[in-house]
């Protein structure tokens, strides 16, 4: 193993991170910070292969349409996007969702979900009994949900197989199948329970039932101040954060339209690490931060760590695909009184959702518009497979009878990500201690972003300003080392 050396002086630093998405401009972001507060002389290239920042978050503003083809928006439980902001000087602009309610699709209607269904456990045994897409024995075995017996066997569990012996089978599929894979792009019975709702396992182990761990988690948060809403976003769409981080940095070079080909480790002399862009240009740091997807990371450390260049292309990601369609409001009929609606997969059809943007955010769209974003269903579509005219076309004509729309929408833009979301499989909390095993043999190497720990912005910023942390006290345990001598 290589000696934990850090960095020759720990007054100077130089870092190059790999990837501009929100995970990669926060790790610069909170490295500039540290590095003002210690006095460090430190200098940060990024690269990213893109001629734009961003990754996922990406918005256009067309026209009066604020059109998002990533994030619409922010968990306000999650302070980390919102501190930012707040750092950033952009506090005034953010924005509360407006919109309060959704609905799911059952049968070929719409049925509005009862406040206390919103989340991954129910609040009460009321709300089920409130749900008028459940049958009767739907919501009798749901509200059984306390007597069901706590799980004494060890070993990981998904998530939709955790919810299904818990909840029962009809309320897990066909309401928390489509809540929880709305979210994360994928089939909830692949997913790690511990890694996306760890909180749902601890609720069984500490009160025998997730209904009463729901209850008591909504009791204690009662007291604290409460956020406008459960969502925020920015004036100008989620972008605005991107385009304030960027604007921000004062000692960070950018590379962007460039993708990095690879990182060679040096040997053991400072600075250790090489980072090779496409252009054949390079660049030399103390550290480098793999702020890229895992599979991209992987690709690039094979010479000097196969180990973990192996693990990191293990991870697999479902893609996304999201179409909007703007209509005048005399075309709809529906009064849009929510912020949209979730599709279960019985209900078969291209349609996972639909999210009613200018009714969720204030200034969406001109004022005699509505805009409607629409989650294809990715297995159906096979996103590089049908045409945008075709998915427009698919949309329009599942929105048509729900929602009463006549016409053609007015504009349309579609949006299509291959890696948009990575799947945190059931064995996802695993292959993370793997992976950290695999880098303490690596001193400067650094990792993170949506394929660890948190798919959400909020998250990605987190681990951006945590990877910064453990960069800065890598450096630091350097230059102790070095005076020690
Ligand atoms: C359709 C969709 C809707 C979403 N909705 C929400 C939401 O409402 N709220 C929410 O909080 N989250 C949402 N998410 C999730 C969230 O947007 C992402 O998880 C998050 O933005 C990922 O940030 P990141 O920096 O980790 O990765 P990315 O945004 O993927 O950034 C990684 C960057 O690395 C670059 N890169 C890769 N390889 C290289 C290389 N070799 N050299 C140089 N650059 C490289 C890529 O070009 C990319 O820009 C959504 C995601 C999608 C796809």
């Amino acid at each position: 193993m290589p000696p934990d050396h850090g960095t020759s002086d720990g007054n100077r630093l130089s870092v190059v991170v790999v990837g501009g998405g929100i995970a990669g401009l926060a790790t610069a972001w909170y490295l500039e910070k540290a590095s003002r507060q210690s006095g460090t002389d430190l200098s940060i290239v990024l690269v990213e292969r893109e001629n734009s920042l961003g990754g996922k978050i990406s918005t256009l503003n067309e026209d009066g349409f604020i059109v998002e083809g990533g994030p619409d928006g922010f968990l306000t439980r999650k302070p980390w996007a919102f501190e930012l902001a707040n750092e950033l000087g952009i506090a005034d602009d953010v924005v509360y969702m407006q919109a309060t309610g959704a609905s799911l699709l059952s049968k070929g209607e719409l049925h509005r979900i009862p406040a206390g269904l919103m989340g991954p456990a129910p609040a009460s045994r009321k709300d089920v009994w409130d749900a008028s897409f459940l049958s009767w024995r739907g919501k009798l075995r749901a509200s059984l949900e306390p007597l069901v017996r706590k799980r004494k066997a060890g070993g990981r569990e998904s998530l939709g197989g955790f919810l299904r012996r818990r909840m029962g089978a009809e309320f897990t599929d066909t309401l928390l199948e489509p809540l929880t894979a709305g979210i994360y792009g994928s089939d909830s019975y692949d997913m790690s329970l511990d890694a996306l709702f760890p909180m749902l396992g601890e609720w069984e182990q500490r009160y025998g039932s997730i209904t009463r761990g729901m209850r008591e988690a909504r009791k204690a948060a009662r007291g604290a101040e409460q956020a406008p809403s459960a969502f925020f976003s920015l004036k100008g769409g989620t972008h605005r954060l991107v385009q304030a981080v960027a604007e921000g940095l004062e000692r960070t070079e950018v590379v962007s339209g460039r993708t990095a080909v690879g990182v060679d480790r040096i040997g053991n002399a400072a600075p250790p690490y090489r980072v090779t862009l496409d252009d054949e240009r390079s660049f030399e740091g103390d550290a480098v931060v793999l702020a890229a997807p895992a599979q991209d990371a992987g690709n690039l450390v094979g010479s000097f760590a196969p180990g973990l260049a192996g693990l990191l292309g293990r991870m697999q990601s479902a893609s996304a695909v999201s179409v909007s369609l703007a209509f005048r409001c005399e075309n709809v009929a529906h009064p849009l009184d929510g912020s949209g609606f979730l599709s279960p997969r019985s209900e078969q059809g291209p349609v996972a959702g639909c999210t009613w943007m200018s009714s969720k955010w204030p200034g969406r769209s001109p004022q005699d518009y509505v805009l409607l974003r629409v989650f294809m269903r990715t297995e159906t579509d096979a996103s590089t497979g049908d045409s945008d005219a075709d998915l427009i076309d698919a949309a329009t004509e599942a929105l048509r009878p729900l929602l009463g729309i006549t016409g053609a929408p007015e504009r349309t833009w579609v949006y299509r990500s291959a890696d948009g979301l990575p799947q945190y499989k059931v064995d996802h909390t695993e292959w993370l201690e793997s992976v950290d095993r695999e880098l303490d043999a690596h001193p400067g190497l650094f990792l993170c972003g949506a394929s660890y720990r948190g798919v959400g912005v909020p998250d990605c910023i987190r681990q951006g300003r945590d990877a910064a942390e453990r960069v800065h006290a890598f450096a630091h345990r350097g230059a102790a080392q070095a005076t020690s001598v």
